[in-house]
């Protein structure tokens, strides 16, 4: 394909995530929900689908979806009912899904993605759904039987589905990133694709630019990560208009990717499409949410990764860069929220933690809950800088690894270890001194206008003060005391 070839194509797209719920129990069971358990140890009758039983709704799962559904500026919707989607599960032993077919709970929203031209990419979102999960059938550890673990059969799920709004696949990363920001903000979900409690189906097609009709698109499954998401999806955008520009069309189908070709192949046609017998599940009661509860779940809402960012942005004038960083994830972000209620010096703030905080988090392998060094302790060493105490340097090579060691206060640690910047004029005069006894020939270069000289100079007083010399102050002594020699 030339490029002159892929220019003719605007691209569509529209995803459709699954979000494994961190509830304590199963969608309709009290079943135990939790991975990694040994297999088939959290199945009840209700899980195994006995004649006889009764579903009953978790009401959490209602509340984690109302979260999801303001977060994502959603319509509520108060009436709601279920449906049986009839299916050969095999690893859903009751042979149908229950979940909302015609009336999702939460319609009509929409994500804004930042775009670094300014004006953000409003992404539509159609709906979001409750469902259960199936089970799983494992194919891969006997030679010739396939195992069943149902654990996971009647898990609650979120279906968050939007409308085809995304042109590329940056977008669709960028989008997923978003939404798996947000589902661990709420604490609902994991977001974790590679053990698959967040999942993605991506719709693609592609139309000659000018068109109005979307056009025929493919549904891709299989990929484990945000990253191979948008892989699948350019090996689409390519496949599909080499088709076009052959001569030849494309027919709706589901494709899989394989990770490993970084291609996709065709699973099932539009024509083999299943016809899935929905009708109003019988032994769940409607449900009906009202004003009350969904006041009292914004009530509870948790900042917001992008209310975070404006606050940052807008009113701590911190760069763009910066509060993308900080609002990252959400444990960095609250600690962040209290060091700069301790300290006004935000930028110092958002560069400790950018900096030294993250890399000792990253060489550690532990998250910021971890972090021996508190936000007022770090709020501390700020001040103890800013107040000309000590230098950023000392504080960062020699004060910041005492703290994460020793648990010891900033100034405690400074003093104990002499580090305590010199300032006074007097101390400092003793310093320059001996840089000038020891390098007369190029005090008298500098004085004779070989300025560049200062820089050497003061790497001299810096090594004969052993880094304590305040530099702003000693550096203005220095000039003068070389001008006036
Ligand atoms: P289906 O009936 O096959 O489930 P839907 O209309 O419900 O299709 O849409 C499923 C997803 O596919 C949505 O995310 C939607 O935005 C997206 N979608 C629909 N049509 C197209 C298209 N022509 N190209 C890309 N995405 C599309
Ligand atoms: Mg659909």
């Amino acid at each position: 394909m030339t490029q002159e070839q892929r220019d003719k194509y605007e691209v569509v797209i529209g995803l459709e995530v699954h979000a494994q719920l961190l509830t304590k129990t199963k969608a309709y069971s009290s079943d135990i929900n939790a991975y990694g358990a040994a297999p088939n140890t959290h199945t009840s009758p209700i899980t195994l689908g006995h004649p006889g039983t009764l579903p009953v709704m978790n009401k959490k799962s209602i509340e984690y979806a109302i979260k999801l559904g303001i977060a994502l500026n959603c319509k509520i919707e108060n009436h709601q009912y279920f449906a049986r989607k009839n299916y050969f599960y095999p690893d859903l032993p009751k042979g149908y899904q229950i979940t909302q077919d015609k009336t999702p709970i939460c319609t009509d929203g929409f994500i804004n993605l930042k775009s670094k031209e300014g004006e953000p990419t409003r992404i539509g979102i159609t709906r979001i759904h409750m469902e259960e999960d199936a089970g799983k059938s494992i194919h891969d550890v006997d030679v010739y039987d396939t195992l069943v673990d149902l654990n996971r059969a009647g898990t609650p799920l979120l279906e968050i589905v939007t409308e085809p709004d995304m042109r590329n696949s940056q977008e669709a990363h960028q989008y997923l990133s978003e939404i798996r920001k947000l589902v661990r903000y709420l604490e609902i979900c994991d977001g974790n694709m590679e053990e698959g409690s967040m999942r993605c189906d991506a719709n693609v097609s592609v139309r000659l630019k000018g068109q109005k009709e979307l056009g025929t698109k493919v549904e891709v499954k299989n990929m484990n990560s945000i990253r191979n998401v948008q892989k699948a999806i350019e090996f689409e955008i390519s496949r599909q208009i080499e088709v076009l520009e052959s001569g030849g069309t494309l027919s709706q189908e589901t494709r899989g990717f394989d990770a490993l070709n970084g291609s996709t192949l065709s699973m099932r046609s539009k024509e083999a499409a299943n016809d899935y017998r929905y009708f109003p599940e019988p032994d769940l009661q409607p449900l009906f949410v009202d004003e009350n509860q969904i006041n009292a779940v914004k009530a509870e809402m948790p900042p917001l990764p992008d209310d975070l960012y404006n606050k940052y942005t807008k009113d701590l004038k911190l760069s763009d860069y910066d509060a993308q960083n900080i609002t990252e994830t959400k444990a960095i972000a609250l600690y962040f929220e209290d060091l700069i209620s301790l300290t006004t010096n935000y930028k110092s703030a958002a560069n400790w933690i950018m900096g030294d905080v993250k890399s000792y988090l990253n060489e550690k392998g532990i998250s910021i809950e971890s972090l021996p060094i508190k936000p007022e302790a770090l709020a501390e060493l700020i001040a103890l800088i800013d107040q000309g105490k000590v230098s950023s340097t000392i504080a960062s090579q020699k004060i910041f690894p005492e703290m994460l060691s020793t648990n010891e206060a900033s100034a405690k640690i400074a003093e104990r270890m002499n580090l305590i910047q010199v300032s006074d004029e007097s101390d400092l005069n003793e310093f320059i001194e001996k840089v000038i006894s020891e390098n007369p020939s190029e005090a008298v270069r500098f004085k004779n206008g070989e300025q560049q000289l200062i820089g050497f100079l003061m790497g001299k007083l810096m090594r004969i003060s052993r880094g304590k010399a305040d530099p702003k102050i000693a550096n203005a002594l220095l000039r003068q005391k070389l001008n006036d020699a």
